[in-house]
Parts: structure tokens; C-alpha cells; sequence
């Protein structure tokens, strides 16, 4: 029996958020908080338990905005840097919880935190900067907490990126294919989250029809898109498009699943 899971979207759009910087465009300046759109990232939480996948250039506004209080742990989806460059502040977290926080990574993104953060695993280290923990993952399924967790490799053009089943709950962040044996492990999730920049092809982001077709498929009954770009268009607008059952996600929006 899975844990009953409390989804929070902490941002929910591409790598350049929206409003996208210097943009005038009708999405950038809506007023309309719902095209308002952190950095790609969720809270996966249990009544014990709190995971948060991905560190987001907007992290602290995140966990600030959130109230969130304590994590149990980081899981990483792949290193590039709209996914990784808030790590430095969980800082907070250790000196509250006086302890490392637990990272879940594969190993590109081990490398890619190793280099871009190179001061906390020196080995002599400035007091004061992050402690963490790192545990390698792969495609096996793994726990923490009372939150079981399988890992779905799914492909960011040539990169190999992680998506994860928490029970009943999928989220995938930029894929732009997933393979058959992967796509059974989504199979019978109540809920998936799935990433869908904008209308037009893109070279390695789904775009919406792509996303609309594979939630199709695996036969889903519930959907919410993430990693939205300012060229999707308004939140309004485009979710009068879309099919039952699917929808544009916005930051702030909880689940239960
Ligand atoms: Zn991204
Ligand atoms: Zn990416």
C-alpha cells in the first residue's frame, strides 16, 4: 500500500521562466498569476516524509513560498542548470535539521553537481556551506521514507533523463521520447505530469500535441503539463484547448494522489 502523496508544483516553466526576462509579450506581462511560472520543480510529500525533485534557480523563493520546513531528501531528473543551480541553499535546511540532506542522483548529474559545485565536495571545506549525501541511482526502484520511488529513464535528445513513479504519481520533466519498456512503468499512474514547452516542435522538449498523444497512449485518466515557455501561451486560453482529463499545471497548484 503506497503512502498517500501531497504533489505541490513548485514552478512549472522552461528553463528561462515567465515572465522571461526583458519580455514584453502578452504571456510575460499577463496579470493573470497563472502565467506567472518558476523553474521546473515539485514537493513530493507523505505525512512524514518530504522530497523535493530538482533545485531550481528559484529554489528559496520556492521553499519560502511553500513554508516548507524540512526535507528529507533532493532528487536530481538530469544537470542542466534550470534543474540544479539552487542547490547552494539548502543550506538552511542542514542548519535547522542539523544534519546532510540525503541527494538522489544518477551518475551524469553526480559529475555535473561535483564541477559546478566543487566547494562542497573539496576536501577541506569552508565551514558553512551545504552538506549533503550523495546515493547513486539508476533505473532500480528505491525508498525513502515511507514514499516508494521507480526511476523512468526518458531521453532530453541525447541526454538520459530521470523521471519518477511515486505510486500512483508520475512526473516527467524534459523528455522528448520515451521508450516502450519505460513507458510500462507509467502504465496504471492515476496521475502524470509530463513536460510540454510549446505548439511548435521542438528539438528536445515535447511540444503540446506530442505531450497530448503520449498521455493517450499510456491511457491516463488525469495530466498536467509542466516546463512551459512564454510561446505556449496564456494559461487561460490554452487550457480551453485541451482535452479532458489534461491539463496546463500553474505553481502553487497541489495534488492528492
Ligand atoms: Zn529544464
Ligand atoms: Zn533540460
Amino acid at each position: 500500500m503506497n503512502a498517500k502523496l501531497k504533489i505541490t508544483f513548485l514552478g512549472t516553466g522552461t528553463s528561462s521562466g515567465i515572465p522571461m526576462i526583458a519580455c514584453n509579450c502578452e504571456v510575460c506581462t499577463s496579470t493573470d498569476k497563472k502565467d506567472n511560472r518558476l523553474r521546473a520543480s515539485i514537493l513530493v510529500q507523505s505525512s512524514n516524509t518530504t522530497i523535493v525533485v530538482d533545485t531550481t534557480p528559484d529554489f528559496r523563493y520556492q521553499m519560502l513560498r511553500e513554508k516548507v520546513k524540512k526535507i528529507n531528501a533532493v532528487l536530481f531528473t538530469h544537470p542542466h542548470k534550470d534543474h540544479i543551480a539552487g542547490l547552494d541553499d539548502i543550506r538552511a535546511f542542514n542548519y535547522f535539521q542539523q544534519s546532510s540532506i540525503d541527494i538522489y542522483a544518477n551518475t551524469l548529474t553526480q559529475e555535473a553537481l561535483k564541477k559546478e559545485f566543487s566547494y562542497i565536495f573539496a576536501e577541506k571545506k569552508y565551514p558553512g556551506i551545504p552538506e549533503v549525501d550523495l546515493r547513486i541511482i539508476d533505473k532500480q526502484p528505491f525508498v525513502i521514507g515511507d514514499i516508494s520511488i521507480i526511476p523512468i529513464l526518458v531521453w532530453h535528445l541525447h541526454m538520459p533523463v530521470l523521471g519518477f513513479r511515486f505510486g500512483d504519481f508520475t512526473y516527467i520533466t524534459d523528455a522528448n521520447k520515451i521508450e516502450e519498456q519505460e513507458r510500462k512503468k507509467i502504465t496504471g499512474s492515476k496521475i502524470m505530469v509530463l513536460n510540454a514547452l510549446r505548439e511548435k516542435k521542438h528539438i528536445s522538449h515535447f511540444n503540446l500535441a506530442e505531450a497530448i498523444e503520449i498521455v493517450h497512449q499510456l491511457n491516463v485518466p488525469e495530466a498536467y503539463f509542466i516546463h512551459l515557455s512564454h510561446q505556449i501561451g496564456k494559461h487561460q486560453d490554452v487550457e480551453k484547448t485541451l482535452p479532458a482529463g489534461i491539463h496546463l499545471a500553474y505553481d502553487g497548484l497541489r495534488l492528492m494522489c
